[in-house]
This record gives structure tokens, C-alpha cells and sequence, in this order.
């Protein structure tokens, strides 16, 4: 909120890090399909190569056929034995010639349209697939920076980049080197003096467009920069549409908008005016090198001597071929500015591609796990010391950017010292202000984090890294186990559930796909959720979230119950809402919680009073420590920090055992 300040993220970081990207989209992505990629280059080197003979065979045809007393009929590479004689012939062979080029230009054209795409779009789905494979393996961490949009635009622009750079500059600049050189060749073979005055015309055009791309370039940055300044404020305003309301602010925000979408115009313009003077200066300089050509040869013919310095002769045919193929150079290399443009782009989305799939994942299975066949629930918390460490930078020297504001560092536990056990089946209540470290203690039993000894060797920790102990399902540190075993064993019920689109049974199956039909009921009606499903249009095939019906926040938090009966898992992490639901709601809910507590080993962020009366165990936490604990009568005996807050909500419902404050020291 602090800062407007684009600041660099360990992301970045990791971009910076990347050795030539493009080589490397290459080697892993290109090379597999180099068979998709060869009959795209042939097919489009056949294609521009068979421009080129219509030109050339309209100078011969003239020369000896059209001219009276033509001399020979002649083609540059064709030996002249397999040419016709006849002046009617020749005719003839000649509009056959120019008809199949036009339809080779044709056909070939398609195939190298389609296979060029083929290859770029192919690289483009796997590169999209693969980074998205490798966001669902990376840690929280990296979601805790909330990196998730970068993440968005790698998938979507940057995917892009590459594809169009795969097809379109690759093919482009292939194209440009066939048809430049292709043409100088033609050209010097007819008449070399000639072509020398012609082809001046190309480090003219090269040079403009060295010129062109310098000065659009500063340009195209300032553009870029309105664009994301517009579409931070629309994101920003959107989102914070209730408050603008409230506050009469709806013209405020118009007039930011309209001042972000100013300086888009303006600076789109300043890009704009430059680039449509590209391609007519372009023409301007072919056409130039035509009237040059024309100025010359046409003197050369009509005197019937060679002007100036030159010597020898040139035909009609000659002089009408150069003039056409004056008239192709433009086109190949009017593109080099686009070609360039796509390659620093795909030079930069691949960057990011790499950057993204070089970040480095620390929670992940041990190289030889412990094989956790059945789960007892016997849950272990040993001398936890635990900091968020964030993103880990690599060689970054941005670390004084990180403000005070921030909290969690990783030289600052977040929770210290944390010791005890729950046997299998038992209630364990973790209750204390919010802050105090009541989450961070069950991210842990889920391996969302890890607990960071220096003991895994794949991390360059921090010298100051003050992780310590270890948290054991059944006397397995949890790091020793895959995630699969962990995640499979634990059962999470969080406050905020999330249902995704799709049907209601959609949702209660995620995470075990291949259940049957059955247990879906079983699961809702286990979850007390049975009842509101069956009364919904279309049952348990009831489309929800983003396109589906609206849920009350009670409906939601039953589905995700019954998602957890289903799973049937061993230990269960409950993370109770805090939020108010009616009595008869309520009293629902918790008679689901209550029988999926039943022998299960519960860890339980406790709101509730039934949950903390009846626990086996209750943790009291203050700014991550333990700072009590027993079962409720004990707590209650002692007359301290729990038996204060107990007595003054005493006759209340609910027990809002977040209201203890870190009192004291
Ligand atoms: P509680 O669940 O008791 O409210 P938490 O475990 O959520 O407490 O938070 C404990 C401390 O850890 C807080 O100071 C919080 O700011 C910090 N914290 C929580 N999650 C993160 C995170 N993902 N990254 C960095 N710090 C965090």
C-alpha cells in the first residue's frame, strides 16, 4: 500500500539468472518438433524462390519472343537444350512457367502457413501446459508474494510472445534472406553493373530501419508503461467499487481513469505517428532505387550505349526483370523491424518462461521417502521454531526494501518452541489472538511449509535461518514423508471454503476422482448437507461457483465438510469461521464437525465452544508461543489467561477466544 514502486521480486531474480533463453526454448522445446519446423523453412523457401520466376521468365519471353529478331530464349540455371525454340513455343512454355510458379507460390504458401504454425503453436501449448504443471508443484511462498498475475501473464502474453516470434519472425527473417539474397543472385547474373546501382537501395533501407527501431523503441516503453498504468487503475477501481460508492467518489474515479486512458492515447499516438512513417519511407527508398534503375537501364536502351562509366549491353528482358524484382525487395524487408520487435519480445517471454520454471521448490519429497502405509493419527509437534523465510532471492540487494510492515522475516520466528502430541483420535484446540501463530502451526503438519533446518541440503539458507525441531505424523518427520502420504492423511477444513466451478458432486469428489457415485450422498448426508442439496434444481448435479448458483456461507462450509467425510482422511486440520451463522445453521455444522471429529485426530483453530470444551487438549497461544495449556477444566482451575476470557464470555455462545490479548511482557 506503501509504495507505487515497480520493486523488483526474487521473480525477477530468477529471470535475470536465465542464460540465453532462446537457445534453450530451443533445445527443450524446438527440437523434438524439428521435422514440423524443416517443412515449414522448405516449404517457404520454395515458395519465395518460385516468386521469382515469373519475373525472370517475362524478361526472357520479351527477349526473344516479343522483340522482333529475338535472340535466344534463355533462363538463369535452366540449361537451354530443354527449352523450346519457336517463337510460339516459347510463348506458350512461357505462360505454363509463369501459371505453375503462381500456383507452387500458392500451395507452398499453405504448407509453410500450416507447419510453421504447427510448430509454434505446439511449442506454445507445451511450454503454457509445463508452466503451469511446475506453478501447481512450486511452494506457498511463492503465492504469498502474491506473484499469481506474473504467473497469468507468463501463461497468456508470454506463451504468445514465443508463438508468434516461432512463427512469424523466424519465417519472416528466412523469408528475407531468401529473397534478398535470392534476388542480388538474379540480379548479378543478369547484369552486374546494373545491379550494383539497384541494390544500393538495401543498406539505404537497412540503415532506415536501424534508425526506425531506435527511435520507436524509447517510445514503445513509454506505451507500455501507460497501458499497465490503465489497467492497474481499472483492477484497483473495480475492486474497490462498494468504497467508491459509499464515498461519492464515482467522479474521482472516472477522472483518474480518463487521465490514465489520456496518457495511453497520447503516448499510443507518439508510437503510432512514428511506425506509419516506417513503411511509406520504406516504399519511398524502393521507389527511388526504381527510378534509378528505370533513369539508367532506360538510358542504356533507348541510347543503345552504356551512360557513364558502364560498359556492355542489356537487354529489354533484362531491364523489365530488374524492374520488377526492384518492386520485392520492399516487402521482406519492410518485416525486419517487425522481426526484430518479436525477437526481443520472445527473448524477454522466454526469459520469463525460464524464470519460472527455474524457481526452485523446496517443499518436495525426499529423495528416499518413508513409506507411510496406514496412518495412526498420532500427530508430533517437537521444539517447533518456525519464520517465513519468502521467496528465497537469489543474490538479490534488495533485501532492505522489505519494510517493517512486513511482519514475518525469516531471522523472525513467527512461532517458537512449540511442543506437544496428539494421539491418535484426540482433539487438540489451538486458540489465542489472532497473529499468535495458530495457522502457521497447521501449515505445517500439511507441508506448506517446511520447517527449514539447514538439514535440507537443496536450500542456500541464510545464516540467520532460526527454524529448529520437527513436526511427526506417527513418529515420521513429516519431511521424510511424499506430500502425497502427508496431504492424504490430513483432512482440511478451512474458514474460507472454495467451491469450483462445476457440479455440486464435482465438488464433494475433489481430490478423489475415481470414488463412487454413492459415497457422495453417504459424505453429504454425514456432512448434514444432504438436505439443502436435494431441495436444489437439479440435485447434486447443481452447476456451482463462478457460473452456478449462489450458496450461503453455510451451504459452503457443509459441502466442504462433506468433502472431507468423503476423503475419510486420518487426522484433521480445522480452521473454524469465525463469522456468524444462525442458531439452526449453526447447530448443523456443528453436528457435522462433530462426527467427523469423531476418531479422528483433530487439530482445531477453535471458535467454537463445544470444539474447545470438549477438547482433549488446549493450546493457548500469544505471539507464537505456548503460553498454557490442558484440558478445559484445568485451564479453568488455574484462573489465568484462559479462565479470565472464559468467565467474561461465559453465557455467551460462542467463544471469542481471539479477544485474548498478548497481555503482559
Ligand atoms: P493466527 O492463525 O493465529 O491468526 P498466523 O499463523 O496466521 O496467526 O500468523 C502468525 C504470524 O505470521 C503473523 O504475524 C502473520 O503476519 C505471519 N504470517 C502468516 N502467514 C504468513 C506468510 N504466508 N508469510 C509471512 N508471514 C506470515
Amino acid at each position: 500500500m506503501s509504495s507505487h514502486t515497480e520493486e523488483e521480486t526474487p521473480f525477477d531474480a530468477y529471470r535475470e539468472q536465465v542464460d540465453r533463453p532462446l537457445t534453450r526454448l530451443f533445445l527443450e522445446y524446438g527440437r523434438g518438433r524439428l521435422h514440423l519446423f524443416s517443412v515449414g523453412m522448405v516449404a517457404n523457401f520454395v515458395a519465395r524462390m518460385a516468386s521469382l520466376v515469373p519475373p525472370l521468365i517475362l524478361g526472357a519471353a520479351i527477349d526473344a519472343v516479343f522483340v522482333d529478331g529475338g535472340g535466344e530464349f534463355s533462363i538463369p540455371v535452366v540449361p537451354n537444350a530443354w527449352l523450346p525454340t519457336g517463337d510460339l513455343e516459347q510463348f506458350w512454355f512461357s505462360v505454363s512457367a509463369i501459371a505453375l510458379a503462381f500456383v507452387i507460390v500458392a500451395v507452398f504458401t499453405w504448407i509453410y502457413g500450416v507447419w510453421a504454425n504447427l510448430f509454434a503453436h505446439e511449442v506454445m501449448h507445451t511450454v503454457r501446459v509445463d508452466c503451469f504443471a511446475k506453478m501447481q508443484r512450486l511452494d506457498m511462498t511463492f503465492f504469498d508474494d502474491k506473484q499469481t498475475g506474473e504467473v497469468m501473464a507468463v501463461l497468456n502474453n508470454d506463451t504468445q510472445n514465443l508463438e508468434r516470434f516461432l512463427d512469424d519472425a523466424l519465417m519472416n527473417s528466412a523469408r528475407l534472406l531468401v529473397m534478398v539474397g535470392g534476388i542480388a543472385a538474379v540480379m548479378f547474373y543478369l547484369n552486374p553493373q546494373l545491379a550494383l546501382i539497384t541494390l544500393v537501395a538495401v543498406p539505404a533501407m537497412f540503415a532506415f530501419t536501424v534508425w526506425f527501431m531506435r527511435t520507436v523503441e524509447p517510445r514503445y516503453v513509454r506505451q507500455r508503461a501507460a497501458v499497465g498504468w490503465l489497467n492497474t487503475r481499472l483492477e484497483n477501481s473495480l475492486s474497490g467499487m462498494a468504497l467508491t460508492k459509499t464515498t461519492n467518489s464515482e467522479t474521482y474515479e472516472v477522472g483518474r481513469v480518463r487521465e490514465a486512458s489520456k496518457r495511453l492515447f497520447d503516448d499510443t499516438m507518439a508510437v503510432l505517428r512514428l511506425s506509419y512513417l516506417y513503411r511509406p519511407g520504406m516504399e519511398l527508398l524502393a521507389g527511388i532505387a526504381f527510378a534509378v534503375t528505370f533513369l539508367v537501364g532506360g538510358l542504356w536502351i533507348v541510347t543503345d550505349s552504356a551512360p557513364g562509366p558502364l560498359t556492355g549491353t542489356l537487354s529489354l528482358g533484362d531491364f523489365v526483370t530488374f524492374l520488377f524484382l526492384t518492386q520485392f525487395i520492399v516487402a521482406p524487408l519492410a518485416e525486419v523491424s517487425n522481426i526484430v520487435d518479436q525477437y526481443e519480445n520472445a527473448k524477454a517471454s522466454s526469459e520469463r518462461v525460464f524464470g519460472l520454471m527455474d524457481i526452485p521448490v523446496f517443499v518436495t519429497d525426499p529423495e528416499d521417502p518413508v513409506e507411510l502405509e496406514s496412518v495412526a493419527g498420532h500427530v508430533e509437534y517437537d521444539g517447533v521454531t518456525f519464520g517465513y523465510g519468502g521467496l528465497s532471492p537469489v543474490g538479490t540487494d534488495s533485501e532492505e526494501e522489505r519494510t517493517e510492515s512486513e511482519g514475518a522475516d525469516s531471522s523472525e520466528p513467527v512461532i517458537s518452541d512449540i511442543s506437544f502430541v496428539a494421539e491418535p483420535g484426540e482433539t487438540v484446540a489451538l486458540v489465542g489472538p489472532t497473529g499468535a501463530g495458530k495457522s502457521t502451526i497447521l501449515k505445517l503438519l500439511l507441508r506448506l511449509y517446511d520447517v527449514d533446518e539447514p538439514r535440507s541440503s537443496a536450500r542456500q539458507t541464510e545464516s540467520d535461518d532460526v527454524d529448529e525441531g520437527a513436526v511427526r505424523i506417527d513418529g515420521h518427520d513429516v519431511r521424510d514423508l511424499r506430500l502425497a502420504d502427508v496431504r492424504g492423511a490430513i483432512g482440511y477444513v478451512s474458514q474460507d471454503t472454495f467451491l469450483f466451478d462445476g457440479t455440486i458432486a464435482d465438488n464433494i469428489r475433489y481430490g478423489r476422482f475415481d470414488a463412487p457415485e454413492e459415497a457422495v450422498e453417504t459424505a453429504a448426508r454425514a456432512a448434514q448437507a444432504h438436505e439443502f442439496i436435494a431441495e436444489l434444481p437439479e440435485g447434486y448435479e447443481t452447476r456451482v461457483g463462478e457460473r452456478g448458483v449462489k450458496l450461503s456461507g453455510g451451504q459452503r462450509q457443509r459441502i466442504a465438510l462433506a468433502r472431507t467425510v468423503f476423503q475419510d482422511p486420518e487426522i484433521l486440520i480445522l480452521d473454524e469461521a469465525t463469522s456468524a451463522v444462525d442458531t439452526k445453521t449453526e447447530l448443523l455444522i456443528q453436528r457435522s464437525i462433530d462426527h467427523l471429529t469423531e476418531d479422528r485426530t483433530t487439530l482445531a483453530i477453535a471458535h467454537r465452544l463445544s470444539t474447545v470444551r470438549d477438547a482433549d487438549q488446549i493450546l493457548v497461544l500469544a505471539a507464537g508461543r505456548i503460553v498454557e495449556r490442558g484440558t478445559h477444566e484445568e485451564l479453568l482451575e488455574r484462573g489465568d489467561r484462559y479462565a479470565t476470557l472464559w468467565n467474561a464470555q461465559a453465557g455467551s455462545d460462542e467463544v471469542t477466544l481471539d479477544a485474548f490479548t498478548d497481555g503482559g511482557e
